[in-house]
């Protein structure tokens, strides 16, 4: 019986590498993948402390976000051949409720669950998955990049443009320029000719996000981001706030924009409550957008960007067996970029 190799979390806060059955051929419109690397997120320090109202059960393969080779098609698969790279997306949309069809796919009404947090994630040698929720990877992009896009590079991607609407030369605050998706956001909003703040926490990580591009970095230790902000835009604010950080930033961020600004957020990494003016929110005619995962569109223009050259900063690349070492460097903050594990 040939096995592969999974790192399963077995109960809350303990991650085992085991050896499995391998899986059955692939079934009908479903592919068969070679995993190569998964990349971390905030999901997966969720996921591997365990959350009371997420309806999964142990064991549990780990992984949300992978790169991949297609190693095997099933029965009416078109457009897929062995050999081919590929990401798949996270999660298990059904592809036919209103949402589905409409390419809303982070909205489908009968999701199946993510991979890696309520269902058999891909932190595992071998992976079928269905045909139309895996996307390629063009020519001349490295797999390493690639991981990044499911979660992280394609939840930027459409917070910035599906849902913050960015445009050329408008100015961007970024929170946490450090974290993957802030670092992403950084290099994107450069690559299109806008002007960005961004906030990180040590002096170390300042430089880093300087050599990213950000035309402005603040030290949220230091100075209160909110009165930097207003001080560059001369009182105005900027355009659009990239909200990640919750609780810590939320008040500053409202405070950071201008009149009919535009403020998305994806999490809530600091704290999940915050307050709101309401005065405030319909005379300065802010819009907040609410955003969380991305449509199978955003994974297609993601790696087109990453083959143009805008690519993902990478933090760190570790072996399978060190996933818990690349989780806790995550949940500590200690990072500038993604990280990455290779299977
Ligand atoms: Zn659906």
């Amino acid at each position: 019986m040939p096995t592969i190799r999974a790192l399963q979390l077995l109960a809350d806060r303990e991650a085992a590498l085991v050896e499995r059955e391998a899986p059955a051929p692939p079934g009908p419109d479903e592919v068969q993948l070679r995993v190569r690397a998964v990349g971390l997120n905030h999901i997966d320090v969720w996921g591997f402390r365990g959350m009371a109202f997420a309806k999964r059960q142990y064991p549990l393969t780990v992984g949300a976000e992978a790169a991949a080779e297609v190693i095997a098609t099933g029965p009416g698969v078109t457009g897929l051949t062995v050999g081919d790279r590929v990401v798949p997306y996270s999660a298990l949309t059904c592809g036919v409720c209103k949402s589905c069809r409409q390419g809303r796919d982070n909205l489908c009404e009968a999701v199946a669950g993510v991979r890696g947090f309520h269902v058999d994630g891909f932190a595992q040698d071998i992976v079928n998955h269905p045909a139309r929720l895996v996307v390629k990877v063009p020519a001349g992009v490295d797999l390493r990049d690639a991981v990044c896009v499911p979660v992280a590079y394609a939840t930027v991607e459409h917070m910035l443009f599906d849902n913050a609407r960015l445009e050329p030369g408008e100015w961007v605050l970024v929170h946490a320029g450090g974290s993957g998706i802030g670092s992403i956001a950084i290099r994107i909003a450069k690559s299109i000719g806008c002007t960005v703040i961004t906030t990180v926490g040590s002096a170390d990580k300042a430089a880093k996000a300087s050599a990213l591009g950000a035309d402005h970095v603040i030290n949220y230790r230091e100075d209160r981001f909110e009165g930097v902000v207003r001080k560059l835009t001369g009182k105005k604010g900027v355009d659009v706030v990239f909200e990640h950080t919750g609780a810590d930033t939320w008040n500053g961020s409202l405070l950071s924009m201008k009149r009919g600004g535009r403020l998305v957020t994806c999490g809530a990494t600091s704290g999940p409550s915050g307050s709101i003016n309401l005065m405030q929110l319909f005379q300065q005619q802010y819009r907040i957008i609410g955003s969380f995962g991305a449509p199978l569109s955003a994974l297609h223009r993601a790696l087109e960007r990453i083959a143009g050259g805008v690519r993902p900063v990478i933090d760190t690349v570790y072996g399978l067996a060190e996933f818990r070492a690349g989780l806790e460097r995550l949940a500590q903050r200690d990072v500038f970029g993604k990280i990455i594990v290779e299977l």
